[in-house]
């Protein structure tokens, strides 16, 4: 295992599973000038590169690393929609008619993706077989059940799984019920945002990997960017950079965020006994805890477990050793199984549970802060953002003032005494 949470990229499972090859990207012409500057490889970058080059826009993408090392290439796959706030929470917050087009947006999210996958092609193992919110404690059910009730409401075909159902389905005896949204499915996630990247370029734009954008500044009415390779110009910039930003870059914009790694495990593929018992109709799970585990199958049949991590960079190989612990307690069944990938990556939170837009400059835009639920709604914020900088769009979601969390550099005691808060949550029954 890297020692670090950036390096363990390589060892994850999507990394040495992917279908859809790495992208090798274009040789930096040393100068260039183009309508939309892109900055950062992930679903948000590449989503809003590939509707831009469909809008007839020139536009080339800068990613420091490869295309998906951020967190896009090692999540969990589980393309979920909504955001923290239910339908009649978000009315309320924005008014009826806003709340309504920002539920009906982050609600049809997962449609984006899929509609994506089929209509490029992307050899990514999607499957949609809905995703189940299984809840801890009698108060988080109570909570889970309105929000289905609320998605029914809406006109979605959602499932109410009591105990004894959800344990059948799940292989997971102790939860007290909760629901399935039919909306949701599994991607090999890497694989998607490769195939994502490889239809922008199919539909004109250029992308270039190990390529960091070092700093960019506003000159004669154009953005210019500085890459160790040479300088671009361009009329618009759109950041999608999320939980890997870099200070330097947009003032501010990894101070507004708070990281936390996500740790993931892999068992070797189930045999034949256990894959019957566990998932064995591919949904995809997360659970009521605010210190959630989420789990699901992977299209070659293992079990893909996920947890909590720690604050900063550096694995920690008892939080590795605490998620197998989790697992094992859950599914009893699991005592010998092998794991055979351990890997994390960074989450990026915003003290208001929602993602962020920003426009801190004519012609800068930003996006962010998808609280782990970054697959349906950085691709959405790509088409967002793109549309926004290409025919000034306005999305749905209002954009914010980038503002540093003042606290910010207190945030290592903060979070941790945050996490304990949690715990105590989770033991009380309260659930998100
Ligand atoms: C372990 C884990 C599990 C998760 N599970 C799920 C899940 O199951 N479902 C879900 O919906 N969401 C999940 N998420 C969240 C989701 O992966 C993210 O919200 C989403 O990938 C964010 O996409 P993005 O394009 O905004 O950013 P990223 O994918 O992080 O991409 C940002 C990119 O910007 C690049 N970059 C940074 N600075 C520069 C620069 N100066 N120049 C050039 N490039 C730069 C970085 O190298 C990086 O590749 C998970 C996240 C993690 C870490």
């Amino acid at each position: 295992m890297g020692a670090s949470s950036a390096a363990s990229f390589k060892q994850s499972l999507w990394y040495e599973t992917a279908q859809e090859p790495a992208i090798l990207g274009t040789s930096f012409p040393g100068s260039m000038d183009v309508d939309v500057a892109i900055v950062g490889g992930g679903f948000a970058g590449c989503s809003a590169a590939l509707t831009l080059a469909e809008s007839g826009a020139s536009v080339a993408l800068f990613e420091s690393q490869e295309i998906g090392f951020g967190a896009s290439g090692r999540n969990g796959g589980q393309v979920i929609p909504g955001a923290k706030y239910d339908p009649s929470e978000l009315i309320a917050k924005f008014g009826q008619e806003r709340g309504d087009a920002i539920a009906n947006a982050v609600g049809g999210a997962p449609d984006l993706v899929f509609d994506l996958i089929t209509r490029h092609d992307i050899c990514c193992s999607p499957k949609r077989a809905g995703w189940i919110q299984a809840a801890h404690a009698p108060m988080a059910l109570k909570r889970v059940l309105q929000r289905a009730e609320e998605w029914r409401q809406r006109g979605v075909d959602v499932e109410v799984l009591d105990a004894a159902t959800l344990a059948k389905r799940t292989g997971v005896h102790g939860y007290c019920g909760g629901w399935r949204d039919p909306r949701a499915g599994t991607i090999q996630p890497l694989s998607f945002v490769r195939g994502l990247a490889r239809a922008a370029i199919a539909a004109g734009a250029q992308i270039f990997p190990q390529s960091p954008v070092r700093s960019m500044k506003q000159e004669e009415g154009r953005w210019l960017l500085t890459l160790p390779q040479g300088e671009v110009r361009a009329r618009a910039v759109v950041v999608g950079t999320d939980a890997y930003s870099d200070d330097r870059l947009v003032p501010g914009l990894s101070r507004s965020l708070l990281l936390v790694q996500s740790i993931q495990l892999a068992t070797e593929v189930l045999p034949d006994e256990l894959a019957k018992r566990i998932l064995p109709g591919g949904e995809c799970i997360s659970e009521t805890r605010r210190l959630a585990f989420y789990f699901r199958r992977s299209p070659d049949g293992r079990l893909v477990f996920g947890g909590r991590g720690a604050v900063g960079d550096a694995l920690r190989p008892n939080l590795f050793d605490s998620l197998l612990g989790a697992m094992k307690r859950m599914i009893p069944e699991l005592a010998d199984i092998k794991i055979t990938h351990r890997w994390s990556g960074q989450v990026g939170l915003t003290l208001d549970g929602l993602p962020h837009i920003h426009e801190p400059a004519p012609g800068l835009f930003v996006g962010g802060g998808y609280n782990g639920r970054g697959i349906a709604l950085a691709t959405l914020m790509g088409q967002w953002l793109a549309y926004r900088a290409h025919a000034g769009t306005p999305p749905p979601l209002e954009r914010t003032k980038l503002a540093p969390i003042p606290w910010h550099a207190a945030r290592k005691p903060i979070i941790a005494a945050g996490i304990a808060w949690a715990w105590t949550q989770d033991r009380m029954g309260f659930g998100s």
